[in-house]
């Protein structure tokens, strides 16, 4: 993908998180108090003053960016409830248009994998009503059995890479 980082995604942030990236955003020597909520009964990124609590407005870049989490990284790639399926975020970022085929298939299992986890690390404990509440914009559904095969598939590319 032509990402030109304009930033736009960092707006308004609602983005959820696993343990992982929270501990990996810790390791960097941040307070998990500092950037994370919790809404509907996930981890989510915290907003200051409009914007995700790492974008740094004046230069317009994340300030984790090496460490950002996953689903920062997948965006503009979600998942529609409605179709069941990886979908690319066309509406929100300008950029949507330049992910290849590869990617959004590649990406598709990464995604399920972490869907899952956070739902497993979310801290309330109604897991139905926090898989119905998962959020909308970046995680419409919880893939099924093609993208758990998928996932076995592409379990040493993601070992690889995180
Ligand atoms: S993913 Fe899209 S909206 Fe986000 S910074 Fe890149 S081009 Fe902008
Ligand atoms: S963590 Fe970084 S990439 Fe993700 S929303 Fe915040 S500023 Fe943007």
């Amino acid at each position: 993908m032509d990402c030109d980082r304009c930033g736009k995604c960092c707006i308004e942030t609602s983005m959820q998180l696993s343990l992982n990236d929270i501990r990996r955003l810790e390791k960097l020597g941040y307070d998990r108090g500092d950037f994370t909520i919790i809404k509907d009964g996930f981890y989510t990124l915290k907003n200051r003053k409009g914007a995700c609590y790492f974008f740094d407005t004046k230069s317009r870049c994340c300030k984790a960016y090496a460490k950002r989490p996953l689903g920062c990284r997948y965006y503009p790639i979600v998942y529609s409830l409605d179709k069941n399926q990886p979908i690319i975020d066309e509406e929100e970022c300008h950029k949507a248009s330049t992910i290849t085929e590869h990617e959004l298939k590649t990406t598709a299992p990464k995604l399920a994998r972490l869907i899952r986890r956070i739902i497993k690390d979310s801290p309330k404990k109604d897991k139905q009503q926090r898989r119905r509440r998962l959020n909308s914009q970046n995680y419409q559904d919880v893939p099924k059995k093609q993208s758990e095969r998928d996932l076995v598939i592409q379990r040493s590319k993601i070992a690889e890479e995180y």
